[in-house]
C-alpha cells in the first residue's frame, strides 16, 4: 500500500514550475502603500503585461523584482530560489539572471552593434560571437554588427538593446514601458518582433505599460493593476471581454 501510494499519479507534477514567483509585495512611499500586497506568477516562455494607469506601482514593482528597490514586505523567488523576502534576504540585481529593458534604453554610443549585444558576456571569444550572431538573426540585424547605434534608426536601435537584454540568457525579462519612445508608426512592427524573440527565447517576461492595446497585442496573461494591486488576472480576451468592475471596463473603452 505504502509504495502504490507514493506512486500515485500527482497531478501537480504535470504543471511546469513557475520561473518567478512573487507573493504579498509591499512597498510603501511617504507613509502611503505604492504596492500593496502584489502576488503574481509566470512561467518560463510565457510574456504576462502588468497593465494599469500611471502611478498605480507598476515600475516600482518591477524595479523590487529587478532588485534595485528593497521592497517593505513580501517574498520574490525565481526559480524557486528567493531573491528578498520580509526577513532580510535580498539578492542584488547582477545575482538575480533578470534582463533589464527600459524606454531610455540608450545603447552604449561608442560601442558598436555587436559591441553592445556582447556586452554583458563571458565566456570565450568564439561563445560570445556565435551567440550575438544569433541574436543579430533573430532581430533581423544580421550585417549591421559593425555599425554604431547612431548610424541605425530608433527601431533598430530598440532591436539591438533587446538582444543586448537577452544576450546573456536570462531567466525573467523585465520590460518597462519599452515602445514608449517609439513613433506610432513603428510600433505595431516593433511589438510584433519583440514578441517573436522573447518566444524564440523562452524566457519568463514581465512586461509593463499603461497601453491596453498593446498588453491586448502581446499577453499572454494579463494582469490588471491599480493602486497597488493586482485587481483581475486573465487571459486577454477574458479581460477585454469580461472586465472585473467598472474602471476596469472603462480602462478598455478608449480602443476601438
Ligand atoms: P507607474 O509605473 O505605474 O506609473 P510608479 O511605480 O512609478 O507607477 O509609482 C507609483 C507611485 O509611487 C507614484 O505615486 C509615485 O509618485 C510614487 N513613487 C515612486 N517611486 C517613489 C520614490 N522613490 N519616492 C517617493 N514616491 C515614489
Ligand atoms: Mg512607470
Amino acid at each position: 500500500m505504502e509504495s502504490l501510494r507514493r506512486e500515485a499519479p500527482n497531478p501537480s507534477r504535470q504543471i511546469p514550475p513557475p520561473r518567478l514567483e512573487v507573493s504579498g509585495l509591499r512597498r510603501a512611499f511617504g507613509g502611503r502603500d505604492v504596492v500593496a500586497d502584489l502576488t503574481l506568477t509566470i512561467a518560463a516562455g510565457q510574456v504576462t503585461c502588468l497593465l494599469g494607469p500611471s502611478g498605480c506601482g507598476k515600475s516600482t514593482t518591477l524595479r523590487m523584482i529587478a532588485g534595485v528597490e528593497h521592497p517593505d514586505g513580501g517574498t520574490i523567488r525565481i526559480d524557486g530560489q528567493v531573491m528578498s523576502d520580509g526577513s532580510g534576504r535580498f539578492l542584488p540585481p547582477e545575482s538575480r539572471g533578470v534582463g533589464l529593458m527600459f524606454q531610455d534604453f540608450a545603447l552604449f554610443p561608442h560601442l558598436t552593434v555587436a559591441q553592445n549585444v556582447a556586452f554583458g558576456l563571458g565566456g570565450d571569444r568564439a561563445a560570445r560571437d556565435r551567440r550575438v550572431g544569433e541574436l543579430l538573426e533573430r532581430i533581423n540585424l544580421v550585417g549591421y554588427g559593425a555599425k554604431y547605434p547612431h548610424e541605425l534608426s530608433g527601431g533598430e536601435q530598440q532591436r539591438v538593446a533587446l538582444a543586448r537584454a537577452l544576450a546573456p540568457r536570462p531567466r525573467v525579462m523585465l520590460m518597462d514601458e519599452p515602445f514608449s519612445g517609439l513613433d506610432n508608426r513603428l510600433r505595431d512592427g516593433i511589438r510584433d518582433t519583440t514578441l517573436e524573440v522573447l518566444k524564440e527565447e523562452g524566457t519568463a517576461v514581465l512586461l509593463v505599460t499603461h497601453e491596453p492595446d498593446e498588453a491586448l497585442r502581446m499577453a499572454d496573461e494579463i494582469a490588471l493593476m491599480r493602486d497597488g494591486l493586482i485587481v483581475q488576472r486573465g487571459s486577454p480576451y477574458n479581460i477585454y471581454n469580461a472586465p472585473a468592475d467598472r474602471a476596469a471596463a472603462a480602462f478598455f473603452s478608449d480602443i476601438n
